[in-house]
């Protein structure tokens, strides 16, 4: 059918083997068919490709949210809370529409979204992102969950056909085998969604055999309210609460977070959600912070993927997860940026960049080691934790052709290393999450969507 392309770098990274040298990839119908060295190459282009990034933990709609940084969780999104419900929609939209550029043009190519209003999933199909995007779900009261559940499906309807629209707007045609964008629910957290109201949505997910996303034991805060019932918690749930008849009164307020059968239950976070049959191999739990001493044990056994966002993690105050008890216990594992409000940028690369220092610095692993692991976790990993490894995450041939190439960033002129040839995978890794490449071009089933560091954005250009 279509012509094959080819590519041309000082290094590939096919991640599940070693580095390429002098490699070529070769791209024809949306897949890669070859990942070679080549023998002779005329000079040095300072490039090199690796897989299309994978994000399994954001928010587009709060990227224009203001940054808080060394802020506890509850006054944080107590803030954030304060700032976006006075948002309109078009807000949201531009607000997500900046997040969507930011994410591609850092070198990711399929993203896991949790949407409060949807307009992630509309602004990644427009940007030519693919991914995941919940549609969230909040309703703490015990008493009102099959309403609540009702207002969220017909929001679900109706974003369905609003990204259907975009996507016939847009005249792709998708390759055989494509990733399309897949909406889903996403109930917010435990503390956010009450048990009845979160099997609903679980019973939802089963029935169509799609992801439900969360956010999972971030905070000690979560902890201690789950476990005793004693925490800051309440006294968020009393600020945030809607304004049903009951929720008017502070009284009122109070019967509402007394009755939430999560609190005060002697569980931990994880105990919780499994107790009520809400695990499954299709639940992305992001944080996983604070952990009881058999979380880890429930959450491999059920075959729950985890998104570890170490940035998110440390400007929140929540602390470290403990990822090498994640990888002990074979749990699929990826990295999360997190929105905009809580981490300084949407760069995967970036994200590693950090997990790398924390994990060095813990001496849980030597430098080497966590670099290798870093470049997995934002690629190979990360498509087992979505199920498509067999697609994506790694320059195998048969696989999706989502790249990015990057170029070197000329170095300072002090800098000793300029001289000296960066010869094996972690010297490379060293230079890729120290900022020494920029993101030049980036591929998408072996489409650009986005050259010399600029947006293509095909579906606008079809559009118009
Ligand atoms: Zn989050």
């Amino acid at each position: 059918m279509g012509e094959t392309l080819s590519l041309k770098a000082d290094w590939l990274l096919p991640v599940t083997g070693p580095p390429v040298k002098n490699g070529e990839l070769l791209i024809s119908d949306g897949k890669i068919t070859a990942c070679r060295s080549l023998e002779k190459i005329k000079s040095s282009s300072g490039t090199i490709v690796i897989p299309g990034l994978i994000n399994l933990h954001s928010h587009l709609d709060y990227s224009e949210a203001p940054f808080l940084k060394n802020t506890p969780l509850f006054d944080w999104i107590e803030s954030l809370v304060a700032t976006t419900r006075k948002w309109s929609r078009e807000d949201f939209e531009r607000s997500a529409a900046k997040g969507a550029r930011e994410a591609i043009l850092s070198g990711t190519t399929f993203l896991v979204d949790s949407s409060y209003t949807g307009q992630s999933a509309l602004a990644m199909q427009r940007v030519g992102l693919r991914g995941i995007v919940g549609l969230e779900l909040f309703g703490v009261d015990e008493t009102s969950a099959s309403p609540v559940f009702a207002h969220w499906q017909k929001r679900m309807e109706d974003l369905e056909q609003e990204l259907q629209k975009l996507q016939e707007l847009s005249g792709a045609t998708q390759n055989s085998g494509a990733l399309p964008i897949e909406l889903t629910i996403s109930p917010h957290s435990l503390y956010t969604v009450s048990p009845e109201l979160f099997r609903l949505a679980v019973t939802w997910a089963k029935e169509r055999r799609k992801f439900v996303l969360t956010h999972l034991a971030e905070s000690p805060q979560e902890l201690a309210w789950t476990d005793t019932g004693h925490s800051r918690l309440d006294s968020y749930l009393r600020t945030v609460l809607p304004r049903p008849a009951e929720a008017r009164t502070a009284a009122g307020r109070d019967q509402i977070i007394e009755r939430i059968s999560w609190r005060g239950r002697g569980r931990s976070p994880v105990q919780s959600l499994e107790a009520e049959g809400c695990f499954s191999d299709k639940l992305i739990a992001a944080h996983c912070v604070h952990l009881g001493p058999d979380d880890l044990t429930l959450l491999a056994r059920a075959g729950v993927s985890i998104a570890h966002c170490p940035r998110s993690n440390r400007n929140l105050e929540n602390g470290r997860a403990p990822l090498e008890h994640f990888l002990e216990k074979g749990l699929k594992t990826g990295l999360g940026t997190d929105s905009l409000a809580s981490t300084e940028s949407l760069s995967m690369l970036d994200e590693a960049k950090t997990l790398v220092q924390l994990l060095t610095e813990s001496g849980v692993f030597t430098r080497t080691e966590a670099l290798k692991l870093a470049l997995r976790l934002i690629t190979i990993d990360a498509a087992r934790a979505v199920g498509a490894a067999e697609r994506i995450g790694s320059l195998s041939p048969g696989k999706l052709a989502d790249l990015v190439v990057l170029e070197s960033v000329p170095e300072e002129e002090e800098d000793d290393s300029t001289e000296s040839p960066v010869e094996d995978e972690a010297r490379i890794l060293d230079a890729l999450f120290k900022g020494a490449y920029r993101v030049r071009d980036v591929y998408v089933e072996g489409r650009p969507v986005v050259k010399n560091g600029t947006l293509e954005n095909p579906a606008q250009k079809v559009a118009g």
